[in-house]
């Protein structure tokens, strides 16, 4: 294990950043103070009758951190190291990404400390609706939207709708985002994080001067954001995917591979490693090759002070959320690498789950190409956001988006005032 001086803390660091962000704003300290908390936190702590006839107690959290701008929108993490100040975290930056794309959404987010990988699908679906029960008292399509995050899917978001609509007696889809296209899911869910990426990388690479075409890439967790990015960068910028990793390790090869074949294999074999023509690559390592793009696409605090002066990469892409450190920012700037922060880059998946519910509070579904061309617009537009205010205050990229995002939630509090 590394030692580094940094703190790991994901609260710690989403407050830090919103410090920094703050301090160039000049914000007054009690507003501050206010985007600095969460408004509302919910913990359960509820039974579920496991496969060997015995009753385990699980523990969950529902943090909802602000809704200054709309309804609160957040995901819902199932892994055993979810922690309240892990769903702290992930629920500011909800916040700010939902201010930074320009959505009408406040930011939550939910978690259950469990291991989905040791659990049977009949636990898995007893624990989930348990759950949604738990926290039915504050979810709802007006109120609060759960989507999927880390080791849930869209057969947990039909779940918890199933859930909610057997307790209120009528089928309520808009209650999540996420879900499976018969039962009200948007065509395009299932990619949107990473084609929002896609874009948001495009970008990126038109400022630093990067062509995609031939680019090579390596892709630190290989689940649903990092793999359709892999697919999508390879398939339609003609990048070279040259690197990926799963919670058992990573793979590498020079020449590059079809990440579509890599998922083929990792679905026949259960990881990515031991892809034939690839050398083995352990998840540390798979960050430091001399790449042209990394993106991290797993879990949060993994480029810190330690590891951040041996990035090669010309662009960081940030997939996952929170998974550089303030430290780290600093370092990747000074040696001007260009890091797309998680806010912006991962912003498509929300992005799409907003235009989901959407057609589910109007009953009326969009193409595939409606939701492509509109999500191509509004990263774009993001992008550029962000951009010019780096440009004009001279700062990195994250505190650009984060200037961008609170800058809109205090317009917010300016006309709707501090209650009562
Ligand atoms: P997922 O469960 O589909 O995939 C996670 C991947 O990371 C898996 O391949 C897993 O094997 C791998 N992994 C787990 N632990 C690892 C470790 N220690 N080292 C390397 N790899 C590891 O989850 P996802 O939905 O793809 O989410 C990934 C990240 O993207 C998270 O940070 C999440 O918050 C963020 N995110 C997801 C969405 C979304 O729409 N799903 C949207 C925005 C941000």
């Amino acid at each position: 294990m590394v030692k580094v001086k940094e703190t790991l803390n994901p609260f710690d660091i989403a407050r830090e950043q919103i410090d920094r962000a703050g301090k160039k704003l000049n914000l007054d300290s009690g507003l501050l103070e206010v985007l600095k908390n969460p408004r509302r936190e919910l913990t359960v702590h509820f039974p579920v009758k496991m496969d060997d006839g015995k009753v385990r107690v699980f523990t969950g959290y529902r943090v909802q951190y602000n809704d200054a701008i709309g309804p609160f929108k957040g995901g819902i993490r199932y892994h055993w190291n979810v922690s309240l100040d892990e769903v702290r975290a992930l629920s500011c930056w909800m916040t700010w990404k939902c201010a930074v794309m320009g959505i009408p959404y406040g930011g939550a987010k939910g978690g259950v400390i469990c291991n989905p990988k040791e659990m049977s699908k009949g636990e898995l679906e007893r624990m989930t609706r348990r759950y949604a029960s738990e926290i039915s008292i504050i979810i709802g399509p007006e109120k609060d939207i759960p989507a999927p995050d880390v080791y849930t899917d869209s057969q947990t978001m039909a779940w918890i709708m199933d859930t909610i609509s057997m307790n209120k007696g009528f089928a309520q889809p808009g209650v999540v985002t996420g879900k499976p296209l018969v039962i009200g899911g948007s065509l395009g869910r299932d990619e949107a994080t990473s084609r929002g990426m896609m874009y948001a990388t495009r970008e990126a690479g038109k400022k630093v001067k990067l062509n995609l075409k031939g680019a090579t890439v390596a892709v630190q967790g290989f689940g649903n954001v990092g793999s359709h990015y892999a697919r999508l960068m390879h398939d339609e910028q003609g990048s070279k995917i040259v690197a990926v990793s799963d919670s058992r390790g990573g793979i590498y090869s020079e020449k590059g591979f079809d990440p579509k074949e890599v998922l083929a294999f990792k679905e026949k074999t259960g990881s990515v490693v031991g892809f034939p023509g690839t050398r083995e690559v352990t998840n540390e390592d798979l960050l430091e090759l001399p790449v042209d793009i990394v993106a991290p696409c797993a879990l949060e605090g993994i480029l810190t002070s330690e590891n951040a002066p041996r990035i090669k990469g010309k662009i960081v892409a940030e997939g996952a959320n929170g998974p550089t450190t303030p430290e780290a920012d600093d370092i990747l700037h000074k040696r001007g690498i260009l890091v797309i922060p998680d806010i912006l880059a991962n912003g498509g998946g929300v992005t799409v789950s907003y235009f989901e519910w959407v057609q589910n509070l109007s009953e009326f579904f969009w193409t595939k190409k409606d939701v492509d061309e509109k999500l191509e617009g509004i990263m774009v537009s993001a992008f550029n956001r962000v951009w010019d205010m780096r440009e004009a205050k001279k700062v990195d990229m994250r505190q650009a988006a984060y200037m961008v995002a609170i800058a809109r939630v205090v317009e917010a509090y300016k006309w709707r005032g501090i209650f009562p």
